[in-house]
């Protein structure tokens, strides 16, 4: 079944046709107006309130037809058993044109925890580890750097000190055990600072000198698990998540900001970042797959002419076309046709094009899926 997907016109977004976003949108439904100056951020496929899919042609919305299924064909047995009658992701195809908030995402038990305590701010009792795949050079801000790289900059930018309580950066600069401890007191004086004096504007600037700066090239890929904190800040990239809202926010952002919650819960761990690596299924795809059972996103890459056969997983599937056509059974489908399958359903792909097509699905992380390396 084809979607119908909601576009999030958030103003960090690229603007009309510069968007990825916007360029699948036009691509698949051709009547649509772009407009030229308005920001195309992000395109959601699932069943979240914020931006439901409904089915092309019925407009019935996937969450009803998902709900509606008591035999558990729609979703399988493994994903009714682990999540219920819920669809366990959100997909995404993300278009970025100035950084989003500094964030982290909860553990699923302190994200019930803070939907107990402040449920008009954390709507939902779910953690939100995320995967970002690059569709085009990706920039981000990710994990506490290295200990070294962090006291070099607080060696050499005073501006940066200035911010900072002398004395933890002093007890950070010069400990010889655990740093942990003083770069989460630097890192508390630095935001603190900014919310207690009301010029001087958003502190979420000086996050480069605190986190690691990742590049991705189109297909690498970064996983956010719990309390890493981070912040994308160009590029566009499909992303996967669990179905969830909760993000503590603080800094880049006019949002709401929650600078107690976040300082204790980040982890300060200081190292490089390392991408997320794929594993490889057969010749034409490989699967990323987080440590969780929520989601887990296949790239299937099918050179001119070709045709493949989609491993069967034990889940539904949200599929993405990024580049070419493609015909599935009899129908024709065109860069940003969007498709939703039921658990098990087996899908033959030939593409229609010389050029490779670029495909992406979502499922829930619950198979034994057939890794060659
Ligand atoms: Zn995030």
């Amino acid at each position: 079944m084809e979607l119908e997907c909601a576009v999030q016109n958030y103003d960090w977004g690229k603007k009309g046709m510069a968007s990825s976003v916007a360029q699948l949108i036009k691509s698949s439904s051709p009547e649509l107006n772009i407009e030229q100056d308005k920001p195309y951020a992000e395109l959601w496929m699932g069943t979240h309130v914020n931006g439901p899919s409904f089915i092309k042609g019925t407009k019935e919305s996937l969450a009803d037809y998902i709900t509606k299924d008591s035999n558990s064909h729609v979703l399988g047995d493994k994903v009714k058993e682990v999540f219920g009658n819920t669809l366990p992701f959100l997909f995404k195809v993300l278009s970025i044109d100035k950084a989003l908030s500094i964030q982290a995402h909860p553990a699923k038990a302190h994200a019930e925890e803070l939907h107990q305590l402040f449920p008009s701010v954390y709507k939902d009792p779910n953690h939100k580890p995320e995967l970002a795949i690059a569709l085009t050079p990706f920039q981000g801000l990710c994990g506490f750097r290295p200990v070294q790289e962090i006291r070099f900059h607080l060696n050499s930018i005073p501006e940066l000190v200035a911010l900072c309580d002398q004395t933890a950066v002093d007890d950070f600069l010069n400990c010889q055990g655990n740093p942990q401890i003083h770069l989460k007191k630097c890192f508390k004086s630095l935001l603190t600072f900014a919310t207690t004096d009301g010029n001087s504007g958003d502190i979420g600037c000086f996050g480069i000198y605190f986190f690691n700066y990742i590049n991705l090239n189109p297909g690498e890929a970064l996983y956010l698990g719990p309390n890493v904190p981070h912040a994308y800040l160009y590029g566009d990239c499909v992303e996967c998540m669990a179905c969830s809202d909760n993000v503590v926010r603080a800094g880049l952002t006019p949002k709401l900001k929650d600078v107690p919650t976040l300082i204790e819960m980040l982890s300060y761990q200081s190292q490089s970042y390392n991408k997320f690596e794929p594993k490889k299924i057969d010749e034409f795809s490989e699967v990323f797959q987080p440590p969780i059972k929520d989601f887990a996103v296949a790239k299937i890459q099918i050179p001119g002419s070709k045709s493949y056969k989609f491993v069967p997983v034990n889940s539904p599937s949200i599929v993405i076309i990024i580049q070419g056509s493609v015909k599935i059974f009899d129908k024709v489908h065109k860069r940003g046709s969007v498709l939703f399958t039921p658990a098990n359903s087996e899908l033959a792909v030939t593409n229609l094009e010389e050029e490779k097509s670029l495909i992406f699905q979502a499922f829930a992380n619950v198979n034994n899926l057939p890794i060659i390396n």
